[in-house]
């Protein structure tokens, strides 16, 4: 029965697409349907290419050209009855294919186990609850949640979208975006690009968000059909891989030369054929540092195994060598040098301030006016901003125990509805109010939009349809001309719009984020665009919230500072706000200067900009396109610059940046794709801490290729000045090798993974 549905689902109505996929459109499916079909439909991936087979990878260790010419001699003493030498040198070839194996196979796995990290999880609801799944577990059938920032995870056909627009140039090439929306049915013929009630596997999700059931899965999506003609992605070589190759080749050539002149010498001088061909295989053999290249990408796959321990996953081996020649970090504010469980601790109404106390995403607290507690449900004023707060968000509480909760969403978000279990909010309340759609939060508009049906009179009389607002206070009180006080709604003076602002600013400087919320009545539900519906708003409050600096933070900047590394701050907040933490966190002087917002950044000419970009280590108010001038004005400063995001629009800052660092909690799979590293914790000591393992790594490097050259070298010069001379062969070929094995393997490569030095 659900093989039906992977036929044109775009040219079937949603009910009858979730009836034949027999998917609650609330809860999603049940753990029964997901067994099954886990089991019929196998997992939600494209085939790739085979991985190598351990025994594949022990045969590759013999292919090496000095080993093939090891195992000529080996043949060749053989065929001489020279014994002793023929069964050494198969014994060492054998050995030293045996360490390189267990050395390439481990850097291996431990690659194979950083890809399982970095894989695409998916929203979906099964049996009734939201949920975070690796992307492979799909099944059709699954109700998936698509949201700004998305990779879409499988072939899914819509059931809601707000201003949902996907860019689909995987499958159709055409890189703009296409505006997506739930239509009933399409025409059986519709081509790909035209089917705009599907989500395409592959595709992104740059707007907006949705809701959609996924149709077919790996193999069987559009993107799987076409899978053949995707390319492969390519394993990349590092910089001083490429260049250790190019030194790798030199030191053959070189070494050709030299023993082809110690054979000459030997035959001339009158030495046995055999023995000299022995010689110059085993000097050749040791000579060469055939170890260079794999011991780098072992170093390397380690090292990104290290980094891993201290939550930070590198998605490009080059990275690893960028990160520790970083010269400035770049860092978002909230989240990454702060805790993110926010907590509202003012409610700012027109006549009055109430503070809130109690900790983090807890409903332990009480709401003050005075420092006297006061009953929140019975201040009317009071409950329409906090509802006003839980009604335009998008985020969810998860119950831990009865007073804690996680928040599934935006933090900011969260500490709404925190706040508005604080005082006694009752869900019937807002069970008054039916859904209609959303205007979605963006980073550069800096507020957001629910429009709801009444189904009866509430706070201002009426049943038409009604907008809720929130937003940065700086670009939402603009927006309202009137204010809504004492349970009449007045004209909104300059003089108050001015005193509001104030109180926001004020309320900044103590490192608060704020938000205002409004509201407006709507005639209509007709024109829902941000243009016609976000102007003439209805004032109702302001919000500020604390969120603390980590902890660790602080030792963190410290360290980065010592390190000569630069830290600048890149926040979205009101320039108070941020300058309040980059005190706390020693990040700048304590005044304005070294600070720039959006506006000023405007009016700066590139030029301009560069003059001032190593000097300034605060820029607030700051859209994410901004962000893309300040690497490019870094980088024309010749500094290495490590750069943090997590949206859509951070995504071409990451590519600019030598290393883009994505947030692993709250980063978006677009972010995450475009990032050479993902921060596992968000947090902001985890990017000093792998700057450090990447200096780590250089430098073992750098010891190991010191090591493997002199003592290269020093065997070498014995035995050419030995011939040059006239002098006995100081090294018989047997001890040649043997001196190669023990010192070419396990030390050198001891020192390839050696722990960082202090300093
Ligand atoms: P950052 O992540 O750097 O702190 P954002 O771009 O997320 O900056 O936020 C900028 C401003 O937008 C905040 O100061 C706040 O006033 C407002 N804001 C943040 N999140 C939301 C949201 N979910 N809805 C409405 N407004 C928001
Ligand atoms: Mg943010």
């Amino acid at each position: 029965m659900i093989d039906e549905i992977e036929t044109q689902p775009w040219h079937k109505t949603t009910a009858q697409v979730l009836r034949e996929l027999g998917t609650d459109p609330q809860k999603g499916l049940t753990a029964a349907q997901v067994q099954q079909r886990v089991a019929e439909f196998g997992p939600n991936k494209l085939n790739e290419g085979k991985a190598i087979s351990p025994l594949a990878l022990f045969a590759e260790q013999f292919t090496d050209f000095i080993v093939l010419t090891l195992i000529a001699a080996a043949i060749v003493s053989g065929f001489l009855g020279e014994w002793l030498d023929a069964t050494a040198i198969v014994g060492i070839v054998i050995l030293n294919a045996i360490l390189g194996f267990v050395q390439e196979y481990r850097a291996e796995r431990a690659l194979a186990a950083l890809k399982q990290l970095a894989a695409p999880t998916a929203q979906i609801m099964r049996d009734g609850e939201l949920q975070s799944i690796p992307s492979v577990d799909l099944v059709p059938g699954d109700l998936i949640l698509l949201r700004s920032g998305d990779l879409v995870p499988a072939d899914a056909r819509l059931i809601d979208a707000y201003i949902l627009k996907v860019e689909e140039a995987a499958l159709t090439g055409e890189s703009s975006s296409v505006e997506k929306s739930p239509i009933e049915s399409l025409d059986a013929e519709t081509t790909i690009a035209d089917r705009v009630n599907m989500a395409h596997a592959g595709t992104v999700v740059v707007q907006g968000r949705g809701r959609a059931v996924v149709t077919s899965t790996g193999m069987k999506t559009e993107l799987g059909r076409i899978a053949g003609l995707v390319e492969q992605i390519q394993e990349e070589e590092t910089p001083l891989q490429k260049r250790l190759d190019q030194v790798g080749r030199f030191i053959v050539y070189l070494t050709i030369v030299i023993v082809a002149i110690i054979f000459v010498f030997g035959i001339l001088r009158g030495d046995n054929p055999v023995e000299m061909f022995l010689v110059a295989v085993s000097l050749a053999v040791a000579a060469v540092p055939e170890g260079l290249a794999a011991v780098v990408t072992i170093a390397l796959a380690l090292g990104m195994r290290r980094m891993v321990r201290r939550h930070a996953l590198i998605r490009r081996l080059p990275a690893v060598e960028t990160l520790g020649a970083a010269t400035i970090i770049c860092s978002d504010k909230t989240g990454t040098l702060t805790e993110n469980e926010l907590t509202v601790r003012e409610v700012v109404l027109p006549d009055r301030v109430l503070t809130v106390t109690g900790e983090g995403f807890s409903t332990v607290g009480e709401f003050r006016l005075n420092d006297q507690p006061i009953r929140p449900e019975e201040d009317a004023h009071l409950q329409l901003a906090l509802s006003i707060g839980a009604l335009c968000n998008t985020s969810e509480l998860q119950a831990l125990d009865d007073t804690h909760f996680r928040v599934i969403g935006d933090p900011t978000e969260g500490a709404l509805l925190i706040a508005a279990k604080k005082a006694g909010l009752d869900a019937e309340q807002i069970h008054d109010y039916n859904f209609v759609t959303e205007l979605p939060f963006d980073a550069t508009r800096k507020r957001m939009t629910t429009i709801y049906e009444r189904t009866v009179e509430t706070f201002e009389g009426g049943i038409e349809p009604v907008a809720f607002v929130k937003g940065a206070p700086d670009t939402v009180i603009p927006l309202c001309t009137q204010i809504r006080n004492n349970g009449k709604t007045v004209a909104l003076a300059p003089a108050m719009r001015a005193e509001l602002l104030k109180t926001n600013a004020r309320l900044a400087a103590q490192a608060r984020r704020l938000l205002a919320v409004a509201y407006r009545r709507l005639d209509s539900t007709d024109d829902l665009t941000v243009g016609s519906v976000e102007r003439d708003l209805v004032f109702v409050g302001l919000i500020g919230m604390i969120d603390p600096p980590r902890a660790e933070a602080k030792a963190a900047v410290a360290q980065a500072l010592r390190a000569g590394i630069h830290v600048a701050m890149i926040t979205g907040d009101h320039l108070e706000t941020a300058l309040a933490v980059a005190r706390d966190l020693n990040i700048s002087t304590s005044d304005a200067n070294g600070a720039l917002t959006g506006a000023q950044l405007e009016r700066l000419t590139q030029k301009e900009l560069e003059a001032r970009v190593l000097d300034t280590h605060v820029y607030a108010r700051v859209s994410p396109e901004d962000k893309l001038r300040i690497v490019r004005a870094l980088k024309a400063r010749d500094q290495i610059v490590a750069m943090t995001g997590d949206g859509v629009n951070d995504a071409p800052a990451l590519k600019e940046a030598q290393i883009g660092i994505a947030m692993g909690i709250n980063g978006t799979d677009v972010a995450k794709e475009a990032s050479d590293m993902v921060l596992l914790d968000d947090n902001f000591a985890s990017i000093v801490g792998a700057v450090q393992e990447g200096r780590a790594i250089f430098d073992n490097i750098r010891k190991f290729i010191h090591f493997v050259l002199s003592h290269n070298i020093g065997e070498v010069l014995a035995m050419f000045v030995a011939t040059m001379v006239g002098l006995p062969l100081p090294l018989l070929p047997i001890q040649i090798l043997w001196i190669n094995l023990v010192t070419d393997s396990l030390p050198a490569r001891a020192l390839g993974v050696e722990q960082a030095e202090p300093g």
